[in-house]
């Protein structure tokens, strides 16, 4: 016979887990998690280079949201319910410390992404939550009475008075979803690297450059981004590349990550760098264009090869400068234009932008307005944030809201109950 449980959740993540120990810490009694592979949670171990970054000090929900190309407006009201600190207090209740780095990104004390499993995994045991791994969800069917029957691929099924789909940028879950009458968005790559076709640049691999300003045109939309770029043996890397790639995502899509970027690697205007070098060629005219140069921030290996790129002698002393070739660094320094190829080696981005639609949630509770009882949590839904932690604190919001709207509803199933007996 088959297993009944007040809740199944389809997907072993971070927005599974966090749903699952929500619903069960607010008292829905019989909770079973059902993962495809051997591995729960394996995201958060690979995340954030094995230290997973768990969440960003973003302590305003106005800041919050706007780390999120696609979902800012749903999220604000999450946000005011779950938030950065909710979530710091969530971990640290549970015996998880966590710290901030300079640049806000928040990781386990221990830098170790297996303390985050370990907390998670402790707190869906210790409820008596069950974890059924190996365990892929085929189909879902609803019955007239609004429950459900879960069928899986190694022929076990259940029944279930109420289901969450938390199955992340995975195809399975939104196939489900759309069987049972929601419309989805087609998911694209989001968090990507810029593929480029000149060796020049890709031959300086390992680069790093701060302050770097970048517009983007893609799908003839332009698309402006300021911050570290990494020269990779591919092309661009780096944080101020990979937020570009996430509010364009859809638009390079559209252009098959063929596009244009233009990058003024100085943070300066044309005529800003054109009177500084200027001023070079005036005092330090018998020094040498590869010794002594300005934006002391560019590497001399960079700053050579946009020489040698223009024909200039990197030996060649600033008062034998000519105005052409001055005016070429100029543009070089500040508006060097590439095209984009391609975007980087496949299954290297890190979320997936599209999912169930928003408009077919209530974000509220996070259950389906198309099908009751029907819950969403995670990357499934048409919401993904930037690098830096947003996308985890997305699991934890949506994951927190669903459990508790899911617990609510659980005791009006058990109220009834006694109410009939
Ligand atoms: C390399 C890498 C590093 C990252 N680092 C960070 C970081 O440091 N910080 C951050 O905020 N974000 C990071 N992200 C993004 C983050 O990992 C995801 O946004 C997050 O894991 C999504 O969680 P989720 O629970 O929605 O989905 P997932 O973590 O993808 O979990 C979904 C689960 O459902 C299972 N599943 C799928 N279909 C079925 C089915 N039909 N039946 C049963 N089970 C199913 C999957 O096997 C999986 O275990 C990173 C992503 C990658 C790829």
């Amino acid at each position: 016979m088959e297993e009944s449980f007040d809740l199944i959740v389809v997907g072993g993540g971070a927005a599974g887990f966090m749903a699952a120990i929500t619903a069960a810490e607010e008292g829905t009694p019989s909770i079973a998690v059902l993962e495809e592979t051997t591995k729960t949670l394996e995201k958060v171990r690979i995340s954030g280079g094995g230290r997973c970054n768990v969440t960003h000090a973003c302590w305003d929900t106005h800041e919050l949201a706007i780390n999120y190309p696609r979902g800012e407006k749903a999220l604000l009201g999450s946000f005011s319910r779950f938030s950065t600190g909710d979530a710091i207090d969530w971990f640290k209740k549970r015996g998880l410390e966590l710290k901030t780095e300079e640049d806000g990104r928040i990781f386990p004390k221990s830098n170790s992404s297996t303390d985050v499993i370990k907390c998670l995994k402790k707190s869906l045991s210790s409820l008596g939550i069950k974890c059924l791994i190996s365990t892929k969800v085929e189909s879902i069917k609803q019955f007239s009475d609004h429950t459900f029957k879960v069928e899986c691929k190694n022929k076990k099924s259940f029944f279930a008075k109420q289901v969450l789909i938390a199955t992340g940028g995975n195809p399975s879950g939104k196939k489900i979803a759309h069987h049972l009458g929601h419309k989805l968005i087609t998911a694209v790559p989001s968090l990507f690297t810029f593929k480029l076709n000149e060796k020049w640049l890709t031959s300086l691999a390992g680069i790093s450059i701060d302050k770097v300003n970048l517009t983007l045109i893609a799908n003839k939309k332009e698309f402006k981004e300021f911050g570290r770029v990494l020269i990779t043996h591919w092309g661009l890397s780096g944080p101020a590349i990979l937020k570009l790639s996430a509010f364009a995502a859809r638009d390079l899509n559209l252009d098959k990550y063929k596009s244009n970027i233009s990058i003024n690697w100085v943070n300066k205007d044309f005529h800003e760098v054109n009177k500084i070098l200027e001023d070079y060629r005036l005092n330090f005219s018998n020094i040498s264009l590869k010794k002594h140069y300005p934006f002391n921030y560019i590497p001399r290996r960079l700053w050579v090869s946009f020489l040698n790129n223009l024909g200039i002698e990197d030996n060649l002393k600033w008062s034998s400068l000519s105005n052409i070739k001055k005016a070429a660094l100029c543009n070089i320094l500040t508006r060097s234009k590439h095209l984009i190829v391609g975007k980087g080696p496949f299954g290297e981005e890190f979320v997936t932008a599209g999912g169930i639609n928003l408009n077919e949630i209530n974000p509220k509770s996070m259950e389906s307005l198309i099908c009751k009882r029907l819950y969403f949590a995670g990357e499934v839904m048409n919401i993904d944030g930037i690098t830096g932690g947003f996308n985890f604190q997305h699991c934890w919001t949506s994951g927190w809201i669903a459990g508790k709207a899911i617990a609510r509803n659980s005791k009006i199933f058990e109220n009834l109950k006694s109410s009939r007996e």
